[in-house]
């Protein structure tokens, strides 16, 4: 069988330490891989396999649309671009709006910055992003993140970036640890950003809703803070939900939490929105904002953009959150999770904090010292024994994330009640091998 290993330029990683095992298959929420191991996966891989792997009814759905029309450039129509935009108007409640659909997560996030820019009459405006967040690896969307690793390698200022501390107030941002104080200030400090560089020069604010793959959950008063912030400074707020739309917050879009209090102008998609059975992102108007480019020529958009295939895929998936009530069931097993996990909590003095629990997602993460919150590393090393730990399950037939010192839980929604239940009791064993003294 070929291996990528001399062949494929891999991304994420240091080439010469690359090894990983080939996936042949897939089903619910197991991998089946090429030694003939059979792997729970407790990221959805990226923590995009919302729907499990090779869902039978979206894999119907490629094929039949395949035998129909594989592709249509977007400059014509095709019936499952519309129908798919319906239904994601229809779920996020944007009636009016209008959808862009792209290839991924980091070109609509690109797309929405430009819509942003456009559509307010401030072409050069700068976007306000936050330190630590991940919004996507192309060139533009290194800018905008905040993650220290690409943002390095970019220079922010030259695409108008603004970054502010985020809301982490597990480690003390803003000078507390009290998080409805830290998100209060969180806030006034995108105002102040803001204001700092007269709202006239600012075209947008974008962030993730919840938590993205940094494992900040921001507080509860952070995103409605934001969405009034910018609202009086006539300021577009773009919530990325690339990462925590389609179920894996407990809603459909986890800005929903918040009702209309929590609506941002515009919103980006990918990863569940096929739930990666194939590459589809989306750029999600309001009806004002739409409204403004209503006469604008738009200069954007790629050949694949809204790939037949795929907007079928992201149908069927739709369908799928909706007939499986999987966003209500990542809300019951998510409440769940963070309960059993929050018990791991006061046994492993390793564990510093357990944040999530509004739907399949929770971040645990490791403290060299309870009392201090000393990190186990620092960020963004991951410590070799968290390496050890997660090689330990994998040869146990879990597949866990980590990062830094965070281990991510998001398995695909789909899971099974008794396999999570496994999973979580074979980290509690892991946690206590690895990390032995207990409390
Ligand atoms: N935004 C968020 C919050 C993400 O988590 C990611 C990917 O992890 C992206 C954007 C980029 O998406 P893609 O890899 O599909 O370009």
């Amino acid at each position: 069988m070929a291996s990528e290993h001399d062949s494929v330029l891999h991304s994420w990683c240091v080439q010469s330490q690359w090894q990983a095992p080939t996936v042949v298959g897939g089903s619910g929420a197991h991998l089946q891989l090429a030694d003939g191991r059979r792997i729970l996966d407790m990221s959805s891989l990226a923590e995009c396999s919302n729907l499990g792997h090779q869902h039978p009814a979206v894999v119907e759905a490629i094929r039949r649309q395949a035998e129909q029309l594989c592709f249509v450039t977007s400059a014509w129509g095709a019936q499952p671009r519309a129908e798919l935009a319906e239904a994601i108007l229809e779920k996020a409640g944007f009636d009016g709006g209008r959808v862009f659909f792209t290839l991924a997560g980091a070109d609509a996030n690109e797309n929405a910055v430009k819509f942003a820019r456009q559509a307010s009459g401030k072409p050069h405006g700068s976007i306000v992003t936050r330190d630590r967040s991940y919004h996507g690896a192309s060139y533009a969307c290194m800018a905008l993140s905040g993650d220290a690793r690409t943002r390095a390698q970019v220079d922010p200022a030259a695409f108008g970036v603004v970054h502010v501390p985020p809301p982490y107030a597990y480690q003390g941002a803003f000078g507390s640890h009290d998080p409805s104080i830290c998100g209060e200030r969180a806030v006034e400090a995108v105002a102040a950003a803001i204001d700092h560089h007269g709202a006239a020069n600012v075209a947008a604010v974008m962030m993730e809703p919840n938590a993205g793959t940094n494992g900040i959950v921001a507080p509860d008063n952070y995103w409605p803070g934001l969405r009034a912030a910018t609202e009086t400074r006539q300021v577009a707020l773009i919530a990325d939900e690339v990462m925590s739309g389609f179920g894996r917050c407990g809603e459909w879009f986890a800005w929903q939490r918040y009702g209309d209090a929590g609506k941002p102008d515009l919103m980006t998609l990918a990863k569940g929105l096929t739930g990666a059975h194939l590459p589809l992102g989306a750029v999600v108007l309001s009806a004002e904002i739409a409204a403004r480019l209503e006469h604008q020529m738009l200069y954007t958009g790629l050949t694949y953009c809204g790939h037949p295939l795929s907007c079928a895929a992201g149908l069927a998936a739709l369908r799928a959150y909706e007939q499986e009530k999987l966003i209500e069931r990542s809300r019951t097993l998510g409440h769940h999770m963070f309960n059993e996990l929050q018990a791991m909590q006061s046994r492993h003095a390793v564990i510093g904090d357990v944040r999530g629990g509004h739907g399949l997602f929770a971040v645990i993460e490791l403290v060299a010292d309870r009392a201090t919150r000393q990190p186990l590393s620092a960020w963004p090393k991951t410590p070799d024994t968290l390496n050890a730990l997660v090689n330990a399950a994998m040869s146990e037939g879990v597949s866990l994330a980590c990062r830094g010192n965070l281990i991510l839980l998001a398995p695909p929604l789909v899971i099974d009640e008794q396999d999570l239940a496994d999973a979580l009791a074979l980290l509690d064993r892991l946690l206590a091998h690895f990390f032995p003294s207990g409390l």
